[in-house]
C-alpha cells in the first residue's frame, strides 16, 4: 500500500518546542495497513529535559494571570475548529476511526477547549467563612483558595486520542499547572498536532510537552517525583499497576467498563423499543466498541424482551461496516488485527460454552463484525471482562430488581443506561447502581464533557469533565486572618 502522509518525521513537544530524538516509531492504518506518519521519539535526555523544564516554570505559571490562560485556552478550541476537517482525517487514519465520528470527536475536542477557557475565568475565586462561630474565632476570619498540586502527567489511550488528551490538557492549563502529555503509541498523531497549537499560544515554555514515550520507558516518568499528579486513561491492568507503584501520588484512573443498558417494563411502547433498540445497535458498535462506555450488556425486563430481541438485531445489523475514511461507515476496524483476534477468540469461547450467536461472530483482519448473543454463560471471559469490540450479550430479567442487581454483578462501574419513564425508577436506579454515571432514557455511552466523569469499583479512582479535572489538580489551601 503506498503511504498516505508525506513520509515526514512528526517531532514531537519539548517545553513548547519542536524537537526530535535518535529514534522513531511507525503509525499505520489500522484499516489496510498504510504507513500514516513516522513518529521521532525522545531520548532520556530529553525526557529530562521536559520534566525539569516544567518543574522550573510551576511557580510562574501558577502566576499567570486568568485572562491569559482562558485567551490560550480560547485559541487552541477555534484553532481545532478551523483545523477540524484535517484533524478529523488525521485520527480516522491513525485509529481506524470512522471520519463522521472522528469529526465529532473533534468537536468534542473544540468544546473541552472552549468549557476550560470558561472555567479559568471563574475558577478560584474563593470562599471566605466567619469563625466567630466560637469565642475562639472571634476577629478571625478563613479564606481557601485552591492550588496546583504540581506538574501533571498525562497519560493517553488510543481509542479517543484528541478528545481524551484534551480531558487532560485543558484543566492543567485552566488551573495554571504544567503538563506533560504521553499519547498512545498507535495514535500520537492527532495529540502531536494539539502540540501545534499550543505552540501558537502565549503560555510559558516549559508548561507544556507532548512526548511519545515509549511504554517500556514509562515506568521512570511515571515514578518521578517532580510529577505528583497522573492523570491516567486506559486499560484496568496498566492503571493498578501505575497506582500500586506510586502509592503517595495523586493518581485519578480512568479505566475500562462493560455498560449495561437496562430496559425496563414501562418502556414498552412500539416507539420507546424502537428508540431503545436503535441506540443500542449504535452505541454497542460505535467506534467498534472499543468505547469504555461503550454497550456491552443488555438487561431486559421479560415483558419487553421478546419484542425488543428483533429490533436490537435489526439495529445491529443495519450498521455499515467497511472504510473508514468514507461518510456513510458506522463501524471501521478495531485497533489492530491482534485486538480482533481477541474479539474473536472470547466469542467463540461463549459459542462453545452454549451462548447463542444472533449475528455476526465473523472477523476479517482487523474488523470484527458487530455481533449479538443470547444465553451467555456467566462464566466466560465475555460475562466478566470489557470486550472493547463490537459484541453484545442480552439478559432477561423478572423486575427491577434483579436488572439493577445485574448491573452491579461486575467488577467495573462506569456508567449505566435505564430506559425507563418512571421518575420514582430514575432516582432509584440513580441510588442502587454502583457506577460513575446513570443516563436515564439513553445508552451508557452518553458524555458531555463537562459532566463529572468516572468510574466505582475496577473502573477507576476520581473524575474528569473540565471543572472536576481542575478541582483534582489542585487541592484547597486555607488561610486564617487575625485580629479583624
Ligand atoms: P492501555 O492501558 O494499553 O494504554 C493506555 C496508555 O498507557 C497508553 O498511552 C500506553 O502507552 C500507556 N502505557 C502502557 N504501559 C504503560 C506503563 N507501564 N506505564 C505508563 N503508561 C503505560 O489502554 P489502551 O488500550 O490505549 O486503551 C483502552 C483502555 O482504555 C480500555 O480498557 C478502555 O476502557 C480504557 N478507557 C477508559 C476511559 C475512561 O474514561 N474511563 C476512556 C477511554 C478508554
Amino acid at each position: 500500500m503506498p503511504d498516505t502522509h508525506e513520509a515526514v518525521t512528526h517531532a514531537f513537544w519539548l517545553a513548547g518546542r519542536k524537537a526530535t530524538g535518535e529514534s522513531t516509531l511507525e503509525v499505520t492504518s489500522p484499516w489496510d495497513g498504510r504507513r500514516v506518519g513516522v513518529v521521532s521519539v525522545p531520548t532520556d535526555a530529553q525526557i529530562e529535559e521536559a520534566v525539569a523544564a516544567a518543574d522550573a516554570v510551576r511557580e510562574e505559571f501558577a502566576a499567570t494571570p486568568a485572562h491569559v490562560r482562558a485567551a490560550a485556552l480560547d485559541h487552541v478550541s477555534r484553532r481545532l475548529a478551523e483545523r477540524g476537517e484535517e484533524i478529523a482525517r488525521l485520527i480516522s487514519d491513525e485509529n481506524g476511526k470512522p471520519i463522521k465520528w472522528a469529526r465529532g470527536e473533534v468537536g468534542r475536542a473544540v468544546s473541552v477547549f472552549r468549557l476550560a477557557s470558561e472555567e479559568a475565568r471563574r475558577f478560584n475565586s474563593g470562599d471566605a467563612q466567619r469563625l466567630d462561630t466560637d469565642a475562639g474565632g472571634t476577629g478571625r476570619l478563613a479564606l481557601t483558595r485552591r492550588f496546583p498540586r504540581g506538574t501533571v502527567l498525562g497519560i493517553a489511550p488510543f481509542n479517543f486520542p484528541l478528545n481524551l488528551s484534551a480531558h487532560k490538557v485543558a484543566p492543567a492549563i485552566a488551573v495554571g499547572t504544567p503538563i506533560i502529555l504521553k499519547p498512545a503509541p498507535a495514535t500520537p498523531l492527532s495529540a502531536l498536532i494539539l502540540g501545534e497549537l499550543l505552540a501558537e499560544t502565549e503560555l510559558p515554555a516549559g508548561s507544556w510537552s507532548v512526548l511519545t514515550v515509549p511504554n517500556d520507558r514509562m515506568p521512570a516518568l511515571v515514578q518521578d517525583e517532580r510529577l505528583p499528579v497522573i492523570s491516567f486513561t486506559g486499560s484496568e491492568k496498566v492503571g493498578y499497576a501505575i497506582k500500586e507503584s506510586v502509592p503517595l501520588k495523586h493518581c485519578t484512573l480512568e479505566l475500562g467498563g462493560n455498560g449495561a443498558a437496562v430496559v425496563l417494563s414501562d418502556y414498552a411502547a412500539e416507539a420507546d423499543l424502537d428508540w431503545a433498540a436503535t441506540r443500542i445497535g449504535t452505541f454497542s458498535n460505535y467506534q467498534g466498541g472499543q468505547s469504555c462506555i461503550s454497550v456491552q450488556r443488555v438487561i431486559a425486563d421479560a415483558s419487553v424482551y421478546e419484542e425488543l430481541v428483533p429490533k436490537i438485531v435489526a439495529a445491529v445489523e443495519a450498521q455499515a461496516t467497511g472504510d473508514p475514511t468514507e461518510d456513510a461507515t458506522d463501524v471501521g476496524p478495531l485497533i489492530s488485527e491482534d485486538a480482533a483476534k481477541r474479539v474473536e477468540s472470547w466469542v467463540d469461547e461463549a459459542v462453545r460454552a452454549g451462548a447463542k450467536l444472533l449475528t455476526g461472530g465473523k472477523r476479517e483482519g482487523s474488523s470484527y463484525a458487530p455481533t449479538v448473543l443470547a444465553d451467555v454463560p456467566a462464566d466466560v471471559t465475555l460475562s466478566c471482562e470489557e470486550i472493547f469490540g463490537p459484541v453484545l450479550t442480552l439478559h432477561k430479567v423478572a423486575d427491577e430488581d434483579e436488572a439493577f442487581a445485574a448491573v452491579n454483578d461486575s467488577k467495573y462501574g462506569l456508567q449505566a443506561g435505564v430506559f425507563t419513564r418512571e421518575v420514582r425508577t430514575a432516582f432509584r436506579a440513580h441510588r442502587a447502581l454502583e457506577v460513575g454515571g446513570v443516563i436515564i432514557g439513553d445508552v451508557p455511552s452518553y458524555r458531555a464533557d463537562q459532566m463529572p466523569y468516572g468510574g466505582a469499583k475496577r473502573s477507576g479512582v476520581g473524575r474528569e469533565g473540565v471543572r472536576y479535572a481542575m478541582e483534582d489538580y489542585t487541592y484547597e489551601r486555607v488561610m486564617v486572618l487575625t485580629g479583624l
